[in-house]
């Protein structure tokens, strides 16, 4: 069948591809090599892997610090957790030939002073009372599903990265089920501090 002027053919889609193949390597001249680590990153999506790797360790040392002075099992239990959460991002972080933020630093110190001034205070807050200690531990974790929501809507884009945020993501809404429940075992009834009251409902009856 005619079709006109111009009629496609395998072998000139082919042309076509070869030629657009070209111009792509001539636009890719110029710009700035890094040394090649396989996958390359926004600083926007390199830094909120590093922010979230020590938001991580500010969720594991708070419990650790709160565990210590109210014995109570999910503390010590999502502590663990908060811990293969940090060593996820870690591993994002050596793949990615990122620096760690992290490194040698022990419980309650953070190169992030928003992060160190955050746990400073909340280890404060937690040291008044059991039911404040159990309070704190749902506010971190909203604080994590909202900074961990705002890297997957806003700036992961890295395959693996999303895979691990998705899957802390899931864990901090089970966390913070785990602490409003214990808090509700007290008859302290939580409201979200952060949170969309409604997102909050909804990850509540989850
Ligand atoms: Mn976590
Ligand atoms: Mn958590």
């Amino acid at each position: 069948m005619e079709t006109g002027k111009f009629r496609i053919t395998g072998l000139s889609i082919a042309i076509l591809a070869f030629a657009l193949s070209l111009t792509q390597c001539t636009d890719l001249e110029g710009l700035d090599e890094t040394p090649d680590t396989g996958v390359e990153l926004s600083t926007t999506e390199s830094s909120g892997i590093l922010f979230m790797r020590e938001e991580e360790k500010l969720a594991r040392d708070v419990y650790l610090y709160l565990y210590e002075l109210y014995p109570l099992r999910p503390f010590l239990n999502i502590s663990k957790s908060e811990q293969a959460h940090m060593d996820a991002m870690l591993y994002l972080i050596d793949t990615l030939g990122l620096e760690d933020p992290v490194g040698e630093n022990p419980e309650g110190v953070f190169q992030n002073e928003e992060l160190q001034e955050l746990y400073d205070e909340l280890i404060e807050r937690g040291s008044k009372s059991q039911e404040e200690a159990l309070r704190v531990g749902a506010l971190i974790e909203e604080v994590d599903i909202i900074d961990i929501q705002t890297e997957l809507e806003e700036h992961a884009t890295d395959e693996e990265v999303i895979r691990v945020y998705t899957n802390l993501l899931r864990a901090s809404g089970k966390h913070l089920r785990a602490f409003v429940g214990v808090l509700g075992l007290y008859d302290v009834e939580y409201e979200p501090v952060l949170m969309d009251p409604e997102q909050y409902r909804q990850i509540i009856e989850d």
